[in-house]
């Protein structure tokens, strides 16, 4: 049996951190379940079909009572930090099953807490099938940006995301429709609309997916790789092995897509703001601090929940809204190890070219049974690959740029 007690960063010693003068940042983002369970069900949710099941234990919907304790002790800790702008994420399960009343309670709450000093954006992170119009307007009315996860053109999209059990009329259908429909009412709501989240298939097309996630019309997409660690490796993705499927599919996106960009993409500008020598404000890429925690459905304190994909357990902190302030979260090793940059590396990762654009890779996809989270990502070869990939295109473009200029 695995005892995770003996696996990194069980053993980071925050203490030592701190008298060598490390400082933990504050929280930033604060994703809230207010509700546990969803009417999709797709195949790599890393929530139900991953290895942690504590979903089953936790509320359907988070209660009023929590929801006022999650609003104070955000608004509580923005304001014992001074911080000027937080971000409150709705999340779940799917959110919107949660009810206006709820959501309209927290977010308001929220704001109320953090005072006059503290910008609160909200946002929601939606399977969109039940994004109303009623829902629109609400959002409309107290600020709340939508995020929609949609996996590209309809076969591309419904090989993952079907409905549930449960609504007999939809039980085990496609949502394509649904999500295209409810794209097109938020599109009729411009300054809501936060962008798209796309999960990867290598079996789709790559342009052809881009291109149906541009003509959706949002501001930005987001690519995720699909969850997966050393342990339980992503589909596809052979650990250790050299080829590199992942970043071949990115590429191919990224060359159709940086002459003549449509939209913006997350992971390409973030890896090209950090290869121009920016700061990293992503936990994808790059070395910066994680500044995001989770406040579960029952009102637990929580990592961020992509860990659910390496072991059960793997989020947990023992804190809770009703007894400890967040602050209490920030020296606990677990979210020490993802604020202390290369100090958080493998050996392997800090004897890379790369590093500082990489950081490792996303968190969850370092894991492996045994030596826990002190591993390159499971994706490493693809990163670097991919990384190298749109380094040398910036870097070609910028030098015909130059010779442009001198010759005109
Ligand atoms: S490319 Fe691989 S070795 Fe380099 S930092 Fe990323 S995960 Fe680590």
């Amino acid at each position: 049996m695995r005892n995770t007690r003996l696996e990194w960063p069980a053993s980071l010693d925050v203490s030592s951190l701190l008298e060598d003068g490390w400082r933990p940042s504050p929280f930033r983002e604060f994703i809230v379940k207010v509700h546990s369970r969803c009417d999709l069900s797709c195949d790599y949710c890393y929530m139900y079909e991953m290895a942690d099941q504590s979903w089953r234990d936790q509320p359907r919907a988070m209660s009023r009572e929590i929801a006022d304790l999650t609003a104070r002790r955000i608004g509580e800790h923005a304001r014992a930090h001074d911080l000027r702008d937080v971000t409150l994420i709705l999340h779940g399960g799917e959110p919107l099953l949660a009810g206006q009343d709820l959501i309209s309670r927290l977010v308001t709450s929220t704001r109320r807490w953090a005072g006059h000093g503290t910008t609160v954006h909200a946002a929601i992170q939606t399977n969109g099938v039940g994004l109303s119009e009623a829902y629109l307007r609400l959002f409309d009315e107290i600020g709340v940006r939508v995020g929609v996860s949609v996996d590209g053109y309809p076969d591309a999209h419904d090989r993952h995301r079907r409905f549930a059990s449960g609504r007999r009329s939809h039980q085990g259908r496609g949502s394509y429709q649904a999500v295209s429909t409810a794209l097109r009412r938020l599109r009729r709501f411009p300054h809501l609309y936060g962008g798209l989240l796309c999960t990867i298939d290598l079996r789709n097309d790559p342009v052809r997916t881009y291109r149906a996630l541009a003509d959706f019309g949002p501001p930005k997409v987001d690519f995720l790789l699909p969850h997966g660690t050393w342990s339980d490796p992503p589909p596809m993705r052979v650990p250790g092995a050299a080829d590199t499927p992942y970043a071949d599919w990115l590429a191919e996106v990224f060359d159709y897509w940086y002459p003549k960009p449509q939209t913006g993409i997350r992971l390409f500008e973030e890896i090209m703001h950090l290869l121009l020598g920016g700061a990293s404000d992503s936990e994808v890429v790059g070395l910066g601090p994680a500044r995001m925690v989770v406040i579960e459905t029952d009102g637990s304190v929580e990592q961020e929940d992509t860990l659910k994909s390496a072991y059960a357990g793997a989020t947990e902190t023992g804190l809770h809204v009703a007894r400890d302030p967040l602050d209490a979260a920030l020296r606990l090793p677990r979210i020490a190890a993802r604020q202390i940059g290369v100090r958080a590396l493998s050996k392997q990762c800090r004897a890379c070219p790369v590093r500082t654009v990489c950081g490792g890779g996303l968190y969850p996809h370092r894991y492996r049974e045994g030596t826990g989270f002190l591993n390159p990502s499971v994706y490493c070869p693809d990163l670097l690959a991919l990384i190298r990939h749109i380094r040398d295109r910036v870097r070609e473009d910028l030098i015909s740029k130059r010779a442009g200029a001198a010759t005109g």
